[in-house]
C-alpha cells in the first residue's frame, strides 16, 4: 500500500472517531480500517466487561458470526487477557508456541497474531486483535499503524459509552419527570381545591351567619317596629339559617367520617316507595316555591331494598335538591325506581341548566363546582355529589350521569337490592382499560360470560375518570394506551385515596420479568399476560377478586 493510501485513510479514521457517537459504527469502522491497512485474516474487539472482570468479543471482521465463538477472557487469560493486564502490545510471530496463547478452537487457530490494549485517558476499554493464519509477523510499520487505530478508537468508544450512559441517564430522567409533573399536578390540583373549599366554607358559613346576626339583631335590640308576621318571618329566617348551617356541618362531618372509615351503615330491608314519600314529603317545600313539576314512578310499586334508610334518603335528598337548585322556574324534576337484575336502579332527572361535558366527572369530586355566571347565588358547597357517590360507594353501589348543557341532567345510581354482602356474592364490577378493539372485545365477551359486571375505557384518561367516578372491585388495566400509560394511570388511582383500595392487574403483552415488577412497583396487585388464554384467565380474575374479599 503506498503512502498517499496510508495517509488517507488515517485521516478518514480520525474523522470518522471524532464524529460518530454510535459504539457499533466506531467498532465496525476500526475492524474494517484495521483490515484495510494490514492485511489479516481476522480482526476481533473485545471490551471490558461491565463488571470489570474480564473481557468479551464484541465483533470480528470479516467473521462477524465468528464473535461468540472467540469468546471471554479474564484479565491475565490467554494472550488477550495478559495484554490487557499489562496494558502492552503484544505481536506473536506464531502463537500456537506460545504459552500464554488460549486457543478455544483449533479450527480458527491464529499464528501471527497482534494484540493492542484499547486505552482511553480515563481506563482501559479493550483489546483490539488482528491475526493471520500464516506464520507472518506483523512489521514494525504495521505495528505503529494499528497503534494510531487503536488510540483513536479507544477515545471513540469511551465517548460513545458515555453517550450511551448518558442517553439512558436522561431517557430515566425524562421519565421521572413525566411522574413527577403528573405529582405534581395532583398536589397542585389538591391545594387549588383546598383553597377553594376555604373561600367556599367561609362563604357559606358567613351566608347563613350573616342571616342570623342580622335578624336576631333586629329581634334583640328592637331597631325596627315589626308586625307580628314580620317578627314571625325573622324568627323563621334564624332557624332556616340556623338549620342551614347544621347541615354544613353534617355533610362535612360526614365527609370526614367517610374518608377515615369511620362511617357504619345501619342496614334493614324498607320500602322504596316508604324512603321516597319521606323524601318528596322535605323536598316538595323546594319544588313548589320554585313552581317545578316533581314526578316520582316506582317499579313494581312494592320493591324493597335493604340499605342504610337514612343514607338512602341522604342521596336522594342531594340529588334531588340539586334537581331543583339547577332548575329553572316552570322546569320538571322526576325520581324513577326501577329493578335492574340484582339491582336497585334510581334515577333522578331535571330539565334544568345541564352540566357541560368536560365538568361531568369532576362534579363528584369534593368541593367541586360548575361555574356558571349566575353562580353565587345558588347555594351549595360542592359537598354532595362527592358524599352521595362515598355512601353509595359504601352499599356496594356506583352513580353516573348523563346530561346536555341546556337541557337538563340525569344522575342514575344502583345499590344492590340485597344490600352490600350480596352484591360481593353475586357480581363483581371490572373496569376493563384497553384500546385495541379485538382484545377488548373477547376480554369483555369472556368476562361478562362469567358473570362480572363489565365497564370498558379504551383510553388511559377515561379509564383514570371511570375508576374515580365508580367504585370497581377490579380493574384490568392495559399497559400501552394511546394517551398515558397504563402503569401512570395505575400510579395515579393508587395516589388517590377514593381508589387506592381498588386493585389494578396489569395486562400486558410483553410478559417479561421485568414488566412484571414495574407493575408491581406501579401499584398493581397482579398481572395477567397477553394474549388471554381463556379458561386461566378467568381463573386468574377469579383469584383476584377472592385475595380481595378476603
Ligand atoms: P353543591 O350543589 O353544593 O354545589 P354538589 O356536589 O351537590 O355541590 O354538586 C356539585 C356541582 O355539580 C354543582 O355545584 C353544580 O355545578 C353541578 N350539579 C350538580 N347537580 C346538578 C344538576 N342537577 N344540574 C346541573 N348542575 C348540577
Amino acid at each position: 500500500m503506498d503512502d498517499k493510501v496510508i495517509v488517507d485513510l488515517l485521516g478518514q479514521v480520525g474523522n470518522l472517531f471524532t464524529s460518530s457517537l454510535e459504539l457499533k459504527e466506531t467498532i465496525d469502522f476500526m475492524l474494517k480500517s484495521a483490515s484495510d491497512l494490514v492485511n489479516s485474516d481476522a480482526a476481533t474487539v473485545f471490551l471490558v466487561d461491565e463488571d470489570g472482570q474480564g473481557l468479551s468479543a464484541i465483533a470480528t471482521f470479516p467473521f462477524a458470526e465468528n464473535v461468540s465463538k472467540v469468546a471471554h477472557f479474564k484479565f491475565g487469560e490467554g494472550i488477550v487477557g495478559w495484554a490487557a493486564q499489562k496494558r502492552q502490545a503484544v505481536a506473536v510471530t506464531d502463537a500456537t508456541k506460545d504459552s500464554r496463547f488460549k486457543t478455544l478452537n483449533m479450527a480458527y487457530a491464529p499464528r501471527s497474531c497482534l494484540v493492542m490494549p484499547l486505552e482511553s485517558p480515563r481506563r482501559l476499554v479493550g483489546t483490539l486483535t488482528i491475526a493471520r493464519r500464516e506464520v507472518q509477523p506483523f512489521t514494525t510499520v504495521e505495528q505503529a499503524l494499528m497503534q494510531i487505530i487503536a488510540n483513536q478508537a479507544s477515545i471513540s468508544i469511551e465517548n460513545a459509552r458515555l453517550y450511551n450512559t448518558q442517553k439512558q441517564q436522561l431517557g430515566e430522567i425524562a421519565v421521572q419527570k413525566r411522574e413527577l409533573e403528573v405529582a405534581n399536578a395532583q398536589i397542585n390540583e389538591i391545594s387549588r381545591l383546598k383553597s377553594e373549599f376555604l373561600a367556599n366554607m367561609s362563604h357559606e358559613l358567613r351566608t347563613p351567619l350573616n342571616a342570623i346576626l342580622g335578624f336576631s339583631e333586629i329581634l334583640k335590640d328592637n331597631l325596627v317596629e315589626l308586625t307580628d308576621g314580620q317578627r314571625h318571618e325573622c324568627m323563621e329566617n334564624i332557624h332556616a339559617s340556623g338549620k342551614h348551617l347544621l347541615e354544613l356541618v353534617n355533610d362535612v362531618l360526614d365527609l370526614s367520617k367517610i374518608e377515615a372509615g369511620r362511617m357504619e351503615l345501619q342496614y334493614e330491608r324498607f320500602l322504596v316507595a316508604n324512603a321516597v314519600r319521606d323524601v318528596y314529603n322535605v323536598i316538595r317545600a323546594l319544588s313548589d316555591r320554585r313552581e317545578i313539576q316533581l314526578d316520582f314512578s316506582i317499579d313494581p310499586e312494592d320493591l324493597d331494598v335493604r340499605a342504610d334508610k337514612s343514607k338512602f334518603k341522604q342521596v336522594l335528598y342531594n340529588l334531588l335538591s340539586n334537581a331543583i337548585k339547577f332548575t329553572e322556574r316552570g322546569g320538571r324534576v322526576w325520581v324513577k325506581s326501577r329493578q335492574e337484575h340484582d339491582n336497585l336502579a334510581v334515577e333522578v332527572g331535571d330539565t334544568g341548566i345541564g352540566i357541560p361535558r368536560e365538568h361531568q366527572l369532576r362534579i363528584f369530586d369534593e368541593f367541586y363546582q360548575v361555574e356558571h355566571s349566575s353562580n353565587r347565588q345558588v347555594e351549595g358547597t360542592g359537598l354532595g355529589l362527592s358524599l352521595t357517590r362515598h355512601l353509595l360507594q359504601l352499599h356496594g353501589g356506583w352513580i353516573n350521569v348523563t346530561s346536555d348543557a341546556g337541557k337538563g341532567s340525569v344522575f342514575t345510581f344502583h345499590i344492590p337490592l340485597g344490600g352490600m354482602e350480596a352484591a360481593t356474592r353475586h357480581q363483581n364490577r371490572i373496569l376493563l382499560v384497553e384500546d385495541n378493539e379485538s382484545n377488548r372485545e373477547l376480554a369483555k365477551m369472556v368476562l361478562l360470560g362469567n358473570g362480572f359486571d363489565v365497564d370498558i375505557a379504551v383510553s388511559g384518561s377515561e379509564g383514570l375518570h371511570k375508576a374515580w367516578s365508580t367504585l370497581y372491585d377490579l380493574v384490568l388495566m392495559d399497559v400501552k394506551l394511546p394517551d398515558m400509560d397504563g402503569l401512570t394511570v395505575t400510579r395515579m388511582l393508587k395516589a388517590d385515596p377514593k381508589t387506592a383500595a381498588t386493585p389494578v392487574i396489569a395486562l400486558t403483552a410483553n410478559a417479561m420479568k421485568g414488566d412484571e415488577q414495574a407493575a408491581l412497583a406501579a401499584g398493581c396487585s397482579g398481572y395477567i399476560a397477553k394474549p388471554i388464554e381463556v379458561a386461566g384467565f378467568v381463573r386468574q380474575v377469579f383469584t383476584f377478586l377472592e385475595a380481595r374479599t378476603k
